[in-house]
């Protein structure tokens, strides 16, 4: 008997459960579910109007009508009682990943982040799919989603439906403006002051920048890239002179405030510091904070002073002028792809090689770009130039960018959930991972020491920097507007050999003064148009960083 009793209970509130349809209008529906948003997933929102711009209740308050009241009228645009609970649960499940990714990282869902996401790959993306997940999507989606399917929603006559959802809208529309007008003033200065934050609502933050990328760059095959630099021609080599060989290293999530080089306190650059003809330049800044916006536009003539990105992205890229000129081109890649910079030029991906030195099952280590590359670039005459696209310090997961070797700085946080790790562990990974990168350069110089058939140079730059929980951020990706300097400040280096530096009469003296005045992306594409000599209307000399200290030209 006692067991009876005791199943009972159990027994009645599985029933309960499986009894519990109350019926709810989906207006009602849209308003409910736009508050449990605002309250369970906007973490992230509430965090920053609180910590960093000190909102007062009363513009806290004024934000949470006026945000619930905002979501709830774009809700009452699409929901009806046929789409509502599908797209209901598309929208819990990928706000709960949203939320999640917030708030660990606090990273902003604007255009670029969500054109990050999309273009990820599924390595990167397995690794961050960590089990961390697993409560916040039990919390914010699982939960919702279940209560969601009990509901039953009401139905009503057609004309009748109509004039409740006008009502609804025009009345969310009143509840937003009388949010906005409780504290007009200090919501003014919000949005004008700290724009970034509306890419915190979530989420009307990744729906908004989903469309506008959609719209951008519409699925489907991609439009030719548009010609520039049509008029481009090298000016012939002097008698004698060797072809030129330029490798171009891509770096990926390295600052400049962890480059040993650049003067921080520990030595993550030794091998590259040990040689003397190595040009740093401690004062580099990246054109963006995330490889979508970097890469690009790092290769493009508009650049970050003339910055449009639907311009920068719908043209050709510094490798197409270079070829167009004579200059072979080839793309190793060992991350994400070029990002159309090397479309229709030779590409090798090197992330599915399978030397067992290097590479695991889903990744290789960098060196593997250099492996086979002599193979590669047998001289026949052409300059060239080869670009390695590395994996770097790409995150979360710093600890599995380098071979164990470089477990240099312990202890280390051997986990992607940075949040189980301590700062200092963190950090020690990450700058084992820039002493890896280090060894990397100082091999890919050493290659290019012994290929006598070749005048060669080394340009390493890395795409942007990165936050190691500076002021709570992590990774990288925050809007360049309000961009913290560990995200956008970067290392750079260049070397070149004896033959080089003569054939361009290359003063290094003059190029080491040049190399501590402030530099950014834009000068590569002038830079490295200028090393082969290559004319055409769209160089701009005054950013050539070596102009001035070739004895060649003018
Ligand atoms: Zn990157």
């Amino acid at each position: 008997m006692a067991v009876a009793e005791n199943v009972r209970p159990l027994a009645g509130s599985r029933t309960a459960w499986l009894r519990w349809r109350p019926e709810v209008s989906t207006e009602l529906l849209a308003l409910l579910a736009s508050v449990f948003f605002a309250v369970a997933c906007n973490y992230e929102l509430w965090h920053t109007l609180v910590a960093d711009v000190q909102a007062h209740a009363r513009l806290l308050v004024a934000v949470f009508v006026f945000v619930v009241a905002l979501q709830a009228f774009l809700l009452g645009l699409v929901l009806t009682r046929w789409t509502a609970k599908p797209l209901l649960t598309l929208l819990f499940l990928a706000t709960a990943f949203a939320a999640y990714y917030m708030t660990t990282y606090k990273v902003y869902l604007d255009p670029d982040m969500i054109r990050n996401v999309l273009e990820t790959d599924p390595h990167e993306a397995s690794e961050l799919l960590v089990s961390g997940l697993l409560l916040p999507l039990l919390a914010l989606a699982v939960l919702p989603i279940a209560a969601l399917w009990r509901l039953r929603l009401r139905s009503r006559t057609w004309l009748r439906a109509a004039w409740i959802r006008l009502a609804f809208l025009a009345g969310m529309l009143v509840l937003a403006a009388g949010g906005a007008l409780f504290a007009f003033q200090d919501l003014s200065a919000l949005a004008r002051n700290h724009r970034e934050v509306r890419y915190l609502v979530t989420p009307t933050n990744y729906v908004v920048s989903l469309s506008k990328v959609l719209l951008a760059t519409p699925p489907g095959p991609a439009k030719p890239l548009l010609p520039i630099g049509e008029d481009a021609h090298e000016v012939a080599r002097a008698d004698g002179g060797r072809p030129r060989l330029l490798v171009f290293v891509l770096g990926e999530t390295v600052r400049a405030q962890n480059w040993g080089l650049d003067g921080y306190l520990r030595q993550t650059t030794p091998q590259l510091a040990a040689m003397d003809d190595v040009v740093n330049f401690p004062d580099v800044e990246s054109c963006g904070t995330s490889t979508q916006v970097s890469v690009p536009c790092l290769f493009s003539p508009y650049g970050r002073h003339a910055y449009d990105q639907a311009r920068i992205r719908s043209h050709q890229s510094l490798l197409h002028v270079l070829q167009r000129a004579g200059v072979q081109v080839l793309w190793r890649d060992n991350q994400s792809g070029c990002k159309r910079v090397c479309d229709g030029l030779e590409f090798e991906s090197m992330a599915r090689a399978t030397d067992p030195a290097l590479c695991d099952p889903k990744r290789c280590f960098d060196e593997i770009l250099l492996s086979g590359l002599q193979a590669r670039i047998r001289p026949d005459g052409r300059d060239r130039i080869v670009v390695l696209h590395q994996l770097g310090n790409h995150g979360p997961a710093y600890y599995q960018r380098y071979p164990p070797a470089f477990r240099r700085f312990t202890p280390t946080c051997d986990t992607e959930q940075l949040g189980n790790c301590s700062r200092q562990q963190i950090v020690n990974s990450y700058d084992n991972a820039v002493l890896y990168t280090d060894h990397f350069l100082a091999r890919a110089i050493e290659l290019l020491r012994n290929e006598p058939g070749y005048d060669s140079a080394l340009v390493y730059v890395s795409d942007h920097g990165e936050s190691l929980g500076e002021n709570g951020l992590f990774l990288h990706g925050v809007p360049r507007a309000i961009a913290p300097t560990q995200q956008t400040r970067v290392p750079m280096v260049m070397w070149f050999s004896p033959g080089f530096a003569q054939q361009q009469r290359l003063d290094l003296a003059c190029l080491r003064q040049v190399a501590g005045e402030p530099a950014s992306h834009d000068n590569l594409f002038p830079t490295i148009l200028g090393m082969f000599q290559v004319q055409t209307g769209i160089y701009e000399p005054k950013l050539d960083l070596l102009r001035g200290c070739e004895h060649t030209r003018p």
